[in-house]
């Protein structure tokens, strides 16, 4: 099979009929062997009776249900995980995101990239709560991640799968595949795609995602960056700190023998224990960091690299790099 498309959904029901509707007559010219996973994530409305009905007349259609709303990282990652497609395209159910661009997206992938970004280059959407706090997270993003992005907020991408297959999601990080799958290695590049205005239903998400974006990112970067080696990152800080305490414990000693200036009169002997205090928690964060680090990778047999290819190179069960 060509292609997976995974729609999370939660009260979409005004939205549903159209959303079939559309997907079909984006693809069934193209002459792509495709499914669509709608995975339904908890809907309190008539939404899951509609899936149901859609997928007892295309066999195309699988649905999957939860039992209450997590989320739609979640929803996404349950499609995934059902996606049997050698591309994996996942897109918003509200219909703001428009089927016609996923055989341009493919051809993309044909191309030879692994992961293709729609970007919303026009985007309908509010500018001061929703355009512009995105505008400042993309920028964010891509410098942190170091995978230039204009739009990580777009559902609408694709994956080939083997890809998606090494990385799980946690809590609103769906956003962030672009970045985690090139940490292992994938070809990344964006595309414009149309996006629409929502015409049925509201919003599930306010300006208080912002917040979760900017910790979800922290996580990301300390993942991509320090979660083989949590003591580079922890020690280098903890040296940091106990350097200064050496330097201001130094000058309180100065202080004392040369201006005659009382120790316990002179606030930097507490910023000297402060510090002191600080550098040390520092470097046994960094220990404690190191033997999580450990049982993370070991306990799951989960190598440090990945590999790509391997010639004249045997199999060896797990721990061979794919993940
Ligand atoms: N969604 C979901 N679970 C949630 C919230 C949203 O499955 O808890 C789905 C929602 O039905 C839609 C997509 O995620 O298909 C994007 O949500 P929405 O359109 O509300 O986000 P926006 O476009 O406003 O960023
Ligand atoms: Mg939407």
């Amino acid at each position: 099979m060509d292609l997976s498309i995974v729609v999370p959904i939660y009260n979409e029901e005004e939205n549903i009929p159209e959303l079939h509707r559309h997907i079909a007559e984006a693809l069934d010219a193209s002459g792509l062997d495709y499914e669509v996973v709608l995975v339904d994530d908890g809907s309190t409305d008539h939404s899951f009776s509609l899936l149901k009905e859609i997928a007892g007349k295309d066999p195309r259609v699988k649905v999957i249900r939860f039992r209450r709303n997590f989320g739609q990282t979640a929803a996404m990652a349950a499609g995934f995980d059902a996606a049997r497609g050698e591309v994996v395209v996942p897109m918003d159910g509200d219909l703001q995101n428009d089927p016609a661009d996923i055989p341009l997206l493919m051809a993309r992938i044909r191309e030879g990239y692994d992961v293709v970004s729609g970007w919303r280059k026009d985007r309908q959407d509010t500018f001061i709560n929703r355009r512009l706090p995105s505008i400042i997270a993309n920028s964010l993003i891509s410098r942190m991640t170091g995978v230039h992005l204009h739009d990580y907020g777009c559902t609408l991408k694709a994956y080939r799968r083997e890809v998606l297959e090494g990385i799980n999601l946690y809590g609103e990080m769906h956003r962030f595949v672009p970045a985690l799958a090139s940490q292992v290695g994938a070809r990344v590049t964006e595309m414009p795609v149309r996006h629409h205005p929502r015409l049925h239903g509201v919003s599930k998400y306010g300006i208080s995602r912002t917040m979760r974006v900017v910790l979800d990112l922290m996580t990301v970067k300390f993942l991509l960056s320090y979660s083989t080696k949590p003591i580079q990152l922890f020690g280098k800080w903890g040296i940091y700190t106990l350097a200064a305490s050496f330097l201001t414990g130094g000058a309180t000693l100065y202080m004392k023998l040369f201006e005659h200036m009382s120790m316990n009169r002179n606030p930097l002997l507490i910023l000297t224990g402060f510090l002191l205090f600080m550098g040390v928690q520092f470097i046994v964060l960094g220990l404690l960091g190191e033997l999580n680090a450990r049982t993370y990778y070991e306990a799951q047999a989960k190598p440090i690299y990945v590999i790509r290819e391997r010639i004249n190179v045997g199999d060896r069960g797990p721990g061979t790099g794919d993940r």
